[in-house]
């Protein structure tokens, strides 16, 4: 009988690319994908260590799937990512019934490790930097079938040592692919399906460090936008301080280049961005903002805010009100600090109590809520491309898409129009997406189709 794999993932769009690796590694091996866990032969937890109490979530996760394991000895149950990296043997010791803990640099090894383990090998731990495992091209490139919307992961890890993140330990310093592996994986995503790829990395504007010959990251863009059958092109997490004129000019020039970008500001404090180490000023932030909007009218911004740093006071955080009212961004992820073990932050003094903390995040959160509904409403009333996804989970009576800007749209109209690109009329409009309406039975302005 064939083996069954499950898979939980938490955390960001490198941690579901991983996951899907993963997938498409075990698959090749000869498992299936189960939404099962109880009937799963492996499950795989692929964690996140980004916020706060990440290691509770995941204990408390291996506690509950402890009984399978007691009722399935053939059971292997794995933890990789962030966690698995920051804690390494101290899950297996924490939970005795756990096979294996894999780093972030291993997942290429998941198949020979689980091999082994069913061999009875006993329990083991891998999680050493390979920097040449993540040079190398992935094996599993463009197989299986992938969504109308896929990741491409371009570089792994990061350099800049932000004073209140994990991401640089856990995660490794930073390395590019090389870019014909990046065309190559985006390329066989295209021909078997997907029409909008996302590029992903930590921070892809820093892209091509190392890399012979000279790639930057527009070069790369300018590349994967030039692929044949693909309609929109995107890419996270964008840092401001390498948000290059380049870049932007890219943006406007290829067609397939969304009108959207993720530009985390952090903080709109000088002496806060300076604490976190963040590398740019409020005001240089705001002129790439200027820029950005001057050479893409319409574009779609979004942020991360952190409230609450050490040292934060109540004008430091009048500063992040006052950017936000200056930017206008279209969405924000906003959080209240917390200490990561071994970031520069956690050793800080000063810090902002929770209740402080707490009260920020709320005037930030409903402040920013009704500039996102602004923001929205001025769409009503115009015609928008939207790439159709698919059926609505809480409205199956509607389906739902996203603007090239990256906005919610739902519509009522027939399923037959999944996966399409279709013109709608936008007549209203919420905080966190908009209603559309097809315009007239012509409104496709393709169709999706196979890249010979
Ligand atoms: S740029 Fe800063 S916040 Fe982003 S991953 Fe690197 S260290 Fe973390």
């Amino acid at each position: 009988m064939t083996r069954k794999m499950y898979i939980a993932t938490f955390g960001c769009q490198m941690n579901e690319y991983d996951s899907g690796r993963a997938a498409r590694l075990m698959v090749a091996e000869g498992y299936e994908t189960t939404d099962d866990p109880a009937r799963a032969d492996l499950i795989f937890i692929n964690t996140c260590g980004i916020r706060e109490k990440a290691e509770l979530k995941v204990y408390s996760l291996l506690g509950r799937l402890k009984p399978l394991k007691e009722k399935n000895k053939g059971l292997v149950l794995a933890v990789g990512g962030c966690v698995a990296q920051q804690e390494g043997p101290a899950i297996l010791d924490r939970a005795p019934y756990v096979d294996l803990v894999l780093g972030t640099h291993g997942l290429d090894q998941l198949p020979p490790l689980v091999r082994e383990i069913r061999e009875d090998r006993g329990r083991m731990c891998r999680i050493d930097f390979d920097y040449n495992a993540v040079r190398r091209p992935d094996s599993t490139a463009g197989q299986g079938i992938p969504g109308l919307k896929a990741y491409v992961t371009i570089m792994q890890g990061c350099d800049n040592f932000c004073a209140y993140c994990v991401v640089p330990y856990v995660r490794g310093r930073e390395v590019s692919r090389q870019p014909d592996d990046v065309l190559a994986e985006a390329e066989a995503l295209v021909k078997a399906g997907a029409r909008e790829i996302m590029l992903l990395g930590q921070n892809v504007n820093s892209y091509g460090r190392g890399i012979e010959p000279k790639t930057t990251f527009p070069d790369l863009v300018r590349r994967v936008a030039a692929i044949p059958g693909l309609w929109r092109l995107r890419f996270t997490t964008s840092h401001p301080k390498d948000l290059s004129p380049e870049l932007i000019r890219t943006m406007a020039e290829e067609p397939v280049a969304a009108e959207h970008l993720h530009l985390p500001v952090q903080a709109g404090s000088n002496a806060v961005l300076k604490a976190m180490g963040r590398g740019y000023t409020r005001e240089a932030y705001l002129e790439k903002v200027a820029a950005l909007r001057e050479a893409l009218p319409g574009l779609g911004l979004t942020t991360d805010v952190i409230v609450g740093f050490p040292g934060e006071t109540e004008e430091d955080f009048a500063q992040t009100m006052d950017l936000i009212e200056r930017v206008r961004y279209d969405g924000m992820y906003s959080f209240k600090y917390s200490d990561r073990p071994g970031t520069r932050a956690t050793a800080m003094p000063d810090k902002v109590d929770p209740e402080t903390a707490g009260r920020r995040l709320n005037d930030l959160q409903t402040r920013q809520k009704v500039i996102s509904l602004e923001e929205n409403r001025r769409l009503v009333g115009r015609r928008v491309e939207v790439l159709v996804e698919s059926r609505g989970i809480r409205r199956p009576d509607q389906l739902t898409g996203r603007t090239r800007t990256h906005k919610i749209v739902n519509f009522v109209g027939p399923d037959h129009l999944v996966g399409r690109l279709v013109s709608l009329d936008i007549v209203s409009a919420g905080a966190n997406s908009l209603l559309g309406v097809l315009p007239d039975q012509n409104g496709f302005l393709r169709e999706s189709f196979a890249v010979e």
